[in-house]
């Protein structure tokens, strides 16, 4: 090698450095055709235009939609250039649990799009699905079908399911046939049950959706789901909401005042530690947080794309400086292992 090329090989050695090889694990795209039919409703959740803007109606929370949200070209360029090789695609919300008798064909429908983008772009690409909740056997025939017609290779479930959380006795057969399957369940936020506390000074997207996830990942724990289920693998994106911060506190009354106890055998932050978190929470401390909470093995990279750019969560993980082994493990190598890739 001349000096030339040292010289060459040094500089895309650096530049490989300040952006490394990435899977976004959390990034999300609307499907036209579901827009389209979301237009046509008058209930919510449905789809309506003002001027040039579609907005979509969740419950009573209405969110502009921008025209990169059914772009996949301009996702994939997005992805280029944070140098993202791979990202796990999911429809962001409405799910098809709040359909109704429809449940079932929404979810086949969702599943479909998500499936085809995939199958158009299958090196850019992996799936994660959606399921209805209308009926257990409804749940688990499309859980099937999902993975093993459509090669998904994750469970979307939401934070709440039309108003009711996940660990309730008939969603509990989700939590077997995951963890029998190995699949994991990623605990995205949906419409939350806390959005007339929040909507007031718009703090629905910041704060709502945040202890959304915070309320169903501790009740998950607090369920014995966790406990019932060790080889489980649970995500919780937003670096697991707010509970790594309240935890100690919960782990005191569960195990000091003996408060809603009966089904774990372990403080609650022991299971907790067996979650997998997502990098989106915009703050570097936040990230160094998740990251020494549940260690380096189970952070993964994402970042919620259209709704956040991931370079700036990838320049939040770059503050913290963090062993070259251990970000590339929550950039990719932990992503790879958890879906199987
Ligand atoms: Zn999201």
């Amino acid at each position: 090698m001349n000096r030339r090329e040292l010289l060459t090989a040094g500089l895309a050695a650096t530049a490989a450095a300040a952006n490394p090889v990435k899977i976004d694990c959390q990034s999300h795209l609307f499907s036209a055709e579901f827009l389209a039919l979301l237009e046509k409703r008058q209930t919510a959740p449905y789809v309506y235009r003002k001027g040039p803007d579609r907005f979509v109606v969740v419950g009573q929370w209405h969110r502009k939609l921008m025209p990169s949200h059914t772009d996949v070209q301009a996702k994939l360029a997005v992805m280029n250039k944070a140098n993202i090789t791979m990202t796990a695609l999911s429809i962001n919300d409405p799910g098809p649990e709040l359909f109704g008798k429809d449940s079932p064909a929404m979810a086949r429908l969702l599943n479909d799009f998500i499936a085809d983008t995939v199958r158009q772009h299958p090196t850019r690409f992996f799936g994660l699905a959606t399921l209805p909740f209308d009926s257990a056997k409804s749940m688990l025939d499309e859980f099937d079908r999902a993975i093993n017609r459509l090669g998904m290779k994750g469970i979307l479930l939401y934070s709440n399911l039309n108003g009711r959380f996940s660990d309730e006795d008939e969603f509990r057969p989700l939590f077997a046939e995951a963890e029998r399957r190995g699949i994991p369940l990623f605990l995205h936020p949906a419409y939350p049950l806390t959005y007339e506390a929040t909507k007031g000074r718009e703090m629905t997207g910041g704060l709502g959706l945040m202890f959304d996830t915070t309320i169903a990942l501790g009740r998950i724990i607090m369920a014995g789901i966790l406990e019932q289920h060790p080889k489980l693998k649970l995500v919780c994106p937003h670096v697991g909401g707010a509970l790594p911060y309240l935890i100690g506190r919960v782990d005191h009354q569960a195990m000091v005042l003996k408060r809603g106890a009966e089904n774990i055998k372990r403080p609650p932050s022991e299971y907790l530690q067996n979650v997998w978190f997502d990098t989106v929470s915009p703050r570097a401390q936040a990230i160094r947080y998740g990251y020494e909470f549940v260690g380096p093995d189970r952070l993964i990279f994402s970042s919620d794309h259209p709704w956040v750019e991931p370079e700036l969560i990838a320049g939040e993980i770059a503050k913290l400086k963090l062993p070259p082994a251990d970000e590339a493990k929550i950039y990719a190598g932990n992503a790879r292992k958890l879906f199987n890739l």
